[in-house]
C-alpha cells in the first residue's frame, strides 16, 4: 500500500504476491514496483547495447531486457551482463537452446514465450539451466502468439485463453519444483490486456509483470500504457512494469516512472507541477518547464516543484511543493520554499535560481535521509 493513510482516497492496496529475485532486484510482495525496459540495438553490438543499458539505468530502469535471437547474441550477452549496472533479462523466442545459453551467460532472468518455446521436454531443459545458474523465469504470454490448441479451443485470442496459457506453463514450472518465476499476459488491446491480467492475478500468487505490448509511438503508446497499466496498478495489480514504445528505451523508463509517480507508487526525481499557461502568465511557462525538465534530470531525490504562471493558482500549488515559483508583474515572480513565500526573483535569473534551490533542497533531503538510516 502507498503511504497515504491520512488521505484514504489515495490508498492503493497491492495484490499479495510471492517475492522472487531478478538478480539483486526483489520483485513482488512489498518490493517497489520495478521499472523495466528493453534494448533495441543489435545484441551482438556489445558496445551499443551496453551504452543503451547504461542510459536506461541512469534514467532509473531497475531491470533491462535484451533479445537473444541467435548463438552470437548469447555470446555477446555474457559481456553485456558483465558491464551492466542492472540485472539483465534474456528475451527468448523459438529456440530453447538460446534460453540455456543465456542462463549460462549470466542472465538474471529468462523471458520465455509459452506459445513458441517448444514442447514440455524443451521447457524442462530451460528450467534446469535456470535453476543451475540462479536465474528466474518470466512466463511471457502474448495474445499475438498463443498456442495453437488454445486458439482452436477459444476461436481467437481472449482473456480466458491467455490465462489458460499462463497457467499451463506455471504448472510445468511448479511440476519441476521451480518457483522463481513471474508472469505477464500482454496484448496490444487495452481491454484484452486488462481482463487477462485481472484473470491471472486471481489465479496465481506469482509476481506479475505488466505491459501493454506494441503500444505505439511516444504519445499514443504513453496514453495507451497509462490507461491500461494505470488502471491495473490502481487495482493493486502489478509488481514490475514495462512501457512498450516505438521510441528510445530511456523514454519508456521515463513514462514508466511517471505512471508510478502519478499513482504515488514510486517516487524518483523532481515532480514538476506546472500550469498550461494563458494570457495571465507572468513569464513563459512552457519554455521554462521544458528547460527545467532538462536541467533537473540529474536529480534523483524525490521532491516537488511548482512552476505556475500567475497568482490564480501559484500560491495554492506552492503550498504543497518543496520549491515553487509563481509569476508576478514587472518581470519578476515569487519564490516559495517549503510552501512559504520566500523572496522575489527576476524572470531572467529565475531558471538558474530554481535549479540551485532544487539542488540545495535535494542535498538537504539526502542528508536527512542518511541521518535517519
Ligand atoms: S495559473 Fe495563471 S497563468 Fe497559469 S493557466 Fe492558470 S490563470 Fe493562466
Amino acid at each position: 500500500m502507498s503511504l497515504n493513510h491520512v488521505r484514504p482516497w489515495r490508498d492503493i492496496y497491492r495484490r499479495k504476491s510471492r517475492q522472487i529475485m531478478v538478480g539483486n532486484v526483489p520483485v513482488g510482495d512489498d518490493a517497489p514496483i520495478a521499472v523495466q525496459t528493453m534494448t533495441n540495438t543489435l545484441t551482438t553490438d556489445v558496445a551499443a547495447t551496453v551504452a543503451q543499458v547504461q542510459a536506461a539505468a541512469e534514467a532509473g530502469a531497475d531491470i533491462v531486457r535484451v533479445s537473444v535471437p541467435d548463438e552470437a547474441s548469447s555470446k555477446a550477452l555474457k559481456e553485456i551482463v558483465r558491464e551492466s549496472p542492472v540485472p539483465i533479462v534474456a528475451d527468448i523466442h523459438f529456440h530453447y537452446r538460446r534460453g540455456i545459453e543465456a542462463a549460462e551467460a549470466g542472465a538474471a532472468c529468462l523471458r520465455i514465450n509459452p506459445g513458441n518455446i517448444g514442447d514440455e521436454a524443451r521447457v524442462k531443459e530451460v528450467i534446469k539451466a535456470a535453476r543451475d545458474h540462479n536465474c528466474s523465469i518470466r512466463i511471457g504470454v502474448n495474445a499475438g502468439s498463443l498456442e495453437k490448441h488454445l486458439l482452436e479451443k477459444y476461436g481467437e485470442p481472449c482473456p480466458e485463453a491467455m490465462v489458460e496459457s499462463g497457467l499451463e506453463h506455471i504448472r510445468i514450472l511448479q511440476d519441476n519444483d521451480f518457483h522463481e518465476f513471474k508472469i505477464s499476459v500482454k496484448a496490444s488491446d487495452v481491454f484484452l490486456s486488462a481482463a487477462a491480467y485481472q484473470g491471472i492475478a486471481e489465479a496465481t500468487d506469482a509476481p506479475i509483470h505488466l505491459g501493454i505490448t506494441e503500444a505505439g509511438g511516444l504519445v499514443s503508446g504513453t496514453i495507451k500504457s497509462a490507461i491500461g497499466l494505470g488502471n491495473l496498478l490502481w487495482m493493486g495489480i502489478g509488481d514490475t512494469i514495462r512501457v512498450s514504445l516505438s521510441a528510445d528505451p530511456v523514454e519508456e523508463v521515463k513514462v514508466g516512472f511517471e505512471i508510478l509517480k502519478s499513482l504515488g507508487l514510486r517516487h524518483r526525481g523532481v515532480n514538476i507541477i506546472s500550469c498550461p499557461s494563458c494570457a495571465r502568465q507572468g513569464f513563459d511557462v512552457i519554455k521554462t518547464v521544458e528547460t527545467l525538465e532538462r536541467r533537473l534530470e540529474h536529480i534523483k531525490t524525490p521532491m516537488s516543484l511548482s512552476i505556475i504562471g500567475c497568482v490564480v493558482n501559484g500560491p495554492g500549488e506552492a503550498l504543497m511543493t518543496d520549491v515553487g515559483f509563481t509569476g508576478g508583474g514587472a518581470g519578476s515572480g515569487m519564490v516559495y520554499l517549503a510552501g512559504k513565500a520566500s523572496h522575489k526573483m527576476s524572470n531572467e535569473q529565475m531558471i538558474d535560481h530554481i535549479v540551485e534551490q532544487v539542488e540545495n533542497k535535494a542535498a538537504e533531503l539526502d542528508a536527512a535521509a542518511e541521518a535517519a538510516e
